[in-house]
């Protein structure tokens, strides 16, 4: 049956059905039909990347899809399509989908790209499965954490060394990162968790960048054990359009717990406001103003209100 989305009716049109890619046709999302024994599904064998619209404009899309590139060609996946090829598909998708969102709501985009079935082993797989999927970027369970923060807990569950899978391949063999999730709700119910390396460096959480800020300005952790984001890119393009020193170095639990203020990066929220780690207030507890003002910043170069339609999104959901 075709999913029902119309009980979110001041966002998303009655009825409506997104239009998802699947290896070169555009089909409802409720027919695309995933292969059960492709390895993407057996193993985890799949790499992914994930971008939004603000305002119906897809952003930062070819850094996106450069990085999906590097991600394939570090996991030996040729899909036959070329990065300005995924770029028009990606395109046309918003178009697509794009009429079926009402006001003040825009698209999440997932490239999902799996090696395929396999008779034996990976050297046998294929062909690939491309699949670009789209559908409301939802922010109505995260929006109360703009104004009141997220909570962050420090796991005894690591990141992947770069020798085994590397971080920087944004794929979704990622057990580690849900076991985190469970670890952090069990010290602190709801924390998300913050990943550290196994030199006790701290890496990312399980599908954010992290960034402290100190007297010295901006820090995040290199990505040595972590994934590049685009938004953690974007927050140091802003920190350098308003003059705030911001380094990647290695840091560790210290630096989180002695910090004035620490925040998340991730594409579907950009920025979130942490204010406990472990427990322990961050500054005074509360979004602290430097978070607020690279919020404020990034909503001026997107010219839409980031927070106003998270809210609006959670308003119009109870
Ligand atoms: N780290 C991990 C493990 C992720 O999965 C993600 C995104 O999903 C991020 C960081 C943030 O990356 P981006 O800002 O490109 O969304």
């Amino acid at each position: 049956m075709a999913p029902l989305i119309w009980e979110k009716q001041e966002r998303v049109k009655r009825m409506a059905e997104f239009t998802w890619y699947h290896n070169g046709k555009w089909l409802p999302q409720s027919q695309v039909k995933p292969d059960p024994n492709d390895r993407g599904v057996t193993l985890g064998d799949q790499v992914v990347d994930v971008e939004r619209t603000f305002g119906g404009k897809g952003f930062r899309i070819e850094e996106h899809i450069d990085r999906l590139y590097k991600s394939l060609k570090h996991v030996r996946i040729e899909i036959g399509i070329s990065p300005a090829e995924m770029i028009e598909i990606t395109e046309e998708g918003i178009s697509r989908n794009w009429p079926l969102l009402g006001e003040k709501s825009d698209l999440s985009i997932t490239q999902l790209v799996t090696r395929g079935q396999s008779r034996d082993r990976a050297w046998t797989a294929g062909p690939p499965n491309v699949y670009v999927k789209f559908r409301e970027n939802n922010l109505e369970n995260w929006a109360h954490y703009y104004t009141e923060g997220v909570h962050g807990v420090i796991t005894k569950v690591r990141s992947y060394e770069p020798d085994t899978i590397d971080p920087k391949v944004k794929h979704l063999s990622r057990m580690n990162m849900t076991l985190a999730e469970l670890e952090a709700n069990d010290v602190d119910p709801g924390a998300w968790p913050i990943l550290s390396d196994k030199g006790g460096n701290l890496t990312e959480g399980s599908g954010y960048n992290v960034f402290i800020v100190s007297g010295e300005g901006l820090r995040t952790p290199t990505d040595r054990a972590a994934l590049a984001g685009i938004s953690r890119s974007m927050v140091m393009d802003l920190a350098m359009h308003l003059k705030m020193p911001c380094h990647e170095e290695d840091l560790q639990p210290y630096d989180m717990y002695t910090a004035d203020e620490v925040f998340f990066t991730s594409t579907p929220f950009s920025i979130l406001p942490v204010t406990q780690v472990d427990r322990r207030n961050i500054g005074d507890g509360n979004p602290g103003p430097v978070t607020q003002q690279l919020l404020a910043a990034w909503s001026d170069v997107v010219g839409m209100d980031m927070i106003g339609q998270a809210i609006h999104q959670s308003r119009a959901s109870t």
